[in-house]
């Protein structure tokens, strides 16, 4: 017989039965409660339920395994012991709390029963023991409450409803004409207990189950069923969390935070989560319970006050932190209960962090030496850098704002950045006027986990109550949004969907400014600007010396470089591009889209000339025009690259692209030409194709018109000879696109190859240059190794090479990838993530043949996959020599190579082309 798993681990008194390494098992609350236990830390006992009896219950029809009821009793007996208390005992009964955790954090997504273990006897033991009568009640009553709502299910039913259980709460206030919950007396609670347990019955037909054991088992099976609840389920397809993982249930004996003056509780994290500064960050109330903290119902103060109200426990505290930042080598988020001045800890996890914290963090551990340079990379996900992209407002709109009277108010800066958007009041709301194509900030009282799809589809969220370590400034800061928390000035109105500060009344769809920087809340839109990384490298309006985020950014690029081996290209079509690309780090211009250029001032209008030319010398003479524009844009680009290749793709899409379609504007074209408007028509019509993207593009125009090719090669090399001319190096790289046949490839290589020899001989200068191909459908990467026969590189167009291979229009797919994603047909959408199963074949096919023909042929990539770090690792997988992506997303690809880098050590690493045949023509 196969033996029996363990299900129950017990955790207390100096040992424990886990121990960190074991989260899938025990979650991320079990496993580091036993961790604490084990490094010396005060905790309470408890004892952890496997995270596989919530898959087994989930596989077993909601039945647990046999084994578990006496596991479960076994380890409640030894916390009973550990505490001298009994689960139920009326002269000394033992409280404990029933919490989810998951293996990955889900913050506030599933159920949490706290004071389990009161009924109507324990009350009386409880009391005797305590003598603190209201503090017993008030305990009593927000059980019942937790457990009435989580439990049996009494909750409010619309989105604009009171809570059934604050309504009985409000309606004693007002009968006691008090405001505060805090003002009500142990009577008072003692019969919100009575009203709340017949509000139960009434409500939902159960009774309040007064037996412990009971409420203990009925907790346990709320948490378990927790974890496929909406909210759970959205916030695991968000952070792409498995279903399969399950949650564990913690079982842990209450200490309390509201016994008095002398008790309270906080959450902190070793650093600050915001900015990552290195100072003890968080907060406590005193007199209150774990929820008061979290649910922002009241704000509490910053832990550094605790020092100023008891530096005993601030030191104690401060040495843990101390403790638990050496063990964990990272920054920790904790929780902690003071009970009648004894601290314990009841959480700790690896902290979330915004990405400019992510970033710091990381980057000072490794200057105090906790960590290394490698830890430093994996811990920085590439896309977090983004943040640091991101726009902050324009300061003088800002100040001139501020100074008309526009700021109502100053809350929490709980989430940075700079977010404008129209007020709406609820997360449904959020998610339909984003649908709409709004811009919104989400404003609430205090939000809740229902509230996470709104808060994503907002650009930033505005909260009246809570502080940094509310809900909404904790799921903000993970998202990645702009949060200003526990404004309190702001008189939020659910029903009126107005919001009223300083007498001012704002309705909803009003615009409104954050900045989550100060926590300024500013009346009307205003404008953003670019970050201080931004300023740095591409304003250059800020010294480096006065921009300390970019001091830190600039670091963790300086780690990345060393450890990649990919080159960084960028795909850039205009000068002031390739000169961002390069501020950002680009090594090179992978892929120059020359039509782009065609758009630009004067071109169009030759353009067309050409396309609608009715004979070859109608053709040349446009294109006579075309050239100098051309070779001007060329050398535009070679001087910004400074020597850096630069790979220009001869003209791609299809030339009804660029001819104009409206009567109106053919009229116009027909007069600039000198002939008659119905030819114009009749020449436009002509062109018009069922499927443009298989028709008539790439080098298909280039073979039946080649006067096209030899215009661009003549005036990429004239540019170049101009360029070398002036004592700047220049290595262009001619690119022919849609390659299928080597055939094609050899057309078009004659004459680019005849056009250079032609301009070195009439400029009287010799340049280095390399002809080669984009590999972008099945049959170029099939072939790869004929065609490398010619190509002295190839790129990868990923864009086509997916709708080529996957047989998707890029232009037509959004209609159903979208459902298609949802299904899990594909994982992500094929155009963002790269297909490593049908289009990564392909492209290992093409570089090993590639490879087998001409060793040193350059790989890139210049698709949209260029920019992704998951393509990027697939790309370091299959040795390509580098990644082209948009210039804003350099930064992105350089960490994204090097974690590949550090990830598979023994890819195999090919240096840029530096072994790549040239044409060797000095
Ligand atoms: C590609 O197909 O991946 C590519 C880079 O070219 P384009 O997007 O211009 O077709
Ligand atoms: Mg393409």
């Amino acid at each position: 017989m196969a033996k029996v798993p363990k299900y129950v681990y017990f955790f207390g008194n100096g040992k424990a039965e886990g121990k960190a390494e074991m989260k899938n098992l025990l979650g991320g609350k079990g496993a580091n409660l036993a961790e604490m236990v084990n490094i010396g830390l005060p905790v309470p006992p408890g004892f952890s339920i496997t995270t596989e009896v919530c898959t087994a219950y989930y596989q077993n029809k909601q039945q647990y395994p046999k084994s578990l009821q006496k596991e479960v009793l076994a380890a409640l007996a030894k916390v009973e012991k550990a505490m001298g208390a009994k689960l139920g005992d009326a002269k000394n009964p033992l409280l404990v709390s029933i919490r989810s955790g998951a293996r990955a954090s889900m913050p506030g997504m599933m159920d949490t029963i706290l004071n389990l273990g009161l009924n109507d006897k324990t009350v009386a033991g409880l009391i005797a023991k305590t003598k603190n009568e209201r503090f017993v009640y008030d305990s009593y009553r927000r059980f019942v409450q937790m457990y009435g709502d989580v439990v049996l299910g009494l909750k409010p039913v619309n989105k604009d409803d009171i809570d059934p259980f604050e309504e009985i709460i409000e309606a004693k206030k007002h009968q006691k004409k008090v405001k505060l919950d805090t003002e009500l007396t142990a009577e008072d609670l003692e019969e919100l207990v009575v009203k709340f347990k017949a509000a139960i019955k009434e409500k939902t037909g159960h009774d309040f189950p007064e037996d412990p054991l009971v409420q203990m088992w009925g907790a346990i099976g709320a948490v378990f069923s927790s974890w496929m609840n909406d909210r759970a389920i959205a916030y695991r397809k968000m952070y792409d969390i498995p279903e399969s993982w399950g949650t564990a249930v913690n079982v842990q004996t209450m200490v309390f935070g509201n016994m008095g003056e002398d008790s309270g509780t906080g959450v902190a994290f070793t650093r600050d989560a915001a900015t990552g500064e290195n100072y003890f960050y968080g907060e406590y109330l005193m007199n209150a319970q774990g929820e008061d903290v979290v649910a922002g119902t009241r704000t509490p103060l910053p832990i550094l006050k605790l020092k100023e109200q008891d530096a005993q426990l601030y030191g104690q505290l401060d040495k843990i932190r101390k403790t638990l930042e050496k063990h964990y080598r990272d920054m920790m988020d904790v929780e902690f209960t003071i009970q009648q001045g004894k601290l314990f800890m009841l959480q700790c996890r690896v902290g979330k962090r915004t990405a400019f914290a992510a970033i710091k963090i990381a980057v000072d551990m490794v200057v105090e030496k906790l960590i290394s340079e490698k830890e430093a990379l994996a811990r920085i996900e590439p896309d977090q850098l983004n943040q640091l992209l991101r726009p902050i407002f324009d300061l003088k709109e800002k100040e001139a704002a501020v100074k008309s009277g526009r700021l109502l108010a100053k809350g929490l800066n709980a989430g940075p950045g700079a977010a404008t958007g129209r007020i709406v009041f609820n997360a449904v709301d959020a998610e339909a006027w984003k649908n709409r194509g709004e811009k919104v900030i989400l404003t609430r009282i205090e939000t809740s986990p229902e509230d996470i799809k709104g808060m994503d589809a907002s650009e930033g969220i505005l909260t009246a109550r809570g502080g940094m370590t509310s809900h909404a400034a904790l799921v903000a800061r993970q998202m990645g949004k702009v949060c200003v928390a526990g404004c309190d000035e702001l008189n939020i109105d659910y029903a009126k969907h107005t919001m009223t500060v300083k007498g001012k009344v704002l309705k909803e769809g009003d615009w409104i400014s954050l900045d989550g920087s100060t926590g300024q809340v500013i009346e009307g839109k205003i404008q953003t600007k670019p970050s201080e990384v931004l300023q740095v490298l591409v304003g250059k309006t800020l010294a480096p010396k006065d921009a300390p985020v970019y001091q830190t950014f600039e670091k963790v690029m300086v780690w990345a470089d060393k450890y990649r081996t990919l080159n960084i290209r960028t795909n850039a079509d205009q000068p002031d591009q390739a000169a961002n690309a390069i501020a950002f780090g680009a090594e090179g211009i992978g892929l120059c889209r020359t039509e782009h250029m065609f758009f630009g001032e004067g071109k169009i209008g030759p353009m067309r000339e050409m396309i609608l030319a009715d004979t070859i010398d109608q053709r040349k003479l446009a294109l006579a025009k075309l050239l100098p524009l051309q070779r001007k844009d060329f050398a535009g680009i070679f001087e910004a690259m400074n020597g850096k290749p630069v790979t220009i793709r001869t003209i791609d899409p299809p030339l009804h692209e660029f001819v104009p379609h409206e009567e109106k504007e053919q009229r116009a074209l027909a007069q600039s030409m000198g002939i008659s408007y119905e030819k114009v028509k009749e020449r436009v019509e002509g062109l018009h194709e069922f499927n443009p993207m298989l028709g008539f593009r790439g080098c298909r125009l280039g073979i039946i018109y080649p006067e096209i090719t030899e215009m661009q090669a003549r005036a990429i090399f004239e540019a170049a000879a101009e360029t070398q001319k002036k004592g700047i190096n220049v290595a262009p790289e001619v690119m022919i696109p849609l390659v299928g046949n080597v055939k094609e490839l050899r057309n078009q290589e004659k004459i680019v190859r005849a056009t250079a020899e032609a301009v070195m001989k009439e400029q009287g200068v010799r340049f280095k240059y390399l002809v080669g191909t984009m590999i972008e459908i099945p049959r170029g990467a099939l072939t790869a190794d004929e065609i490398a026969e010619i190509a002295e590189f190839f790129s990868f167009g990923t864009n086509d090479l997916t709708q080529t291979t996957l047989g998707v229009s890029r232009d037509d797919a959004a209609r159903f990838l979208v459902p298609y994603v949802e299904k899990e047909i594909y994982a992500k959408d094929p155009f963002e993530v790269l297909d490593r199963g049908g289009v990564g074949k392909l492209m290992k096919i093409a570089v090993e043949k590639g490879r087998a023909t001409r060793p040193g042929i350059k790989l890139g990539i210049c698709g949209e996959h260029g920019g992704d770090p998951s393509s990027i690792e697939f790309c370091h997988l299959i040795g390509l020599n580098y990644v082209s992506c948009s210039p804003f997303r350099v930064p992105i690809a350089r960490l994204a190579a090097a974690r590949a880098a550090l990830l598979n050590p023994t890819a195999p690493v090919k240096k840029t082309g530096k072994k790549a045949k040239t044409s060797g023509r000095k």
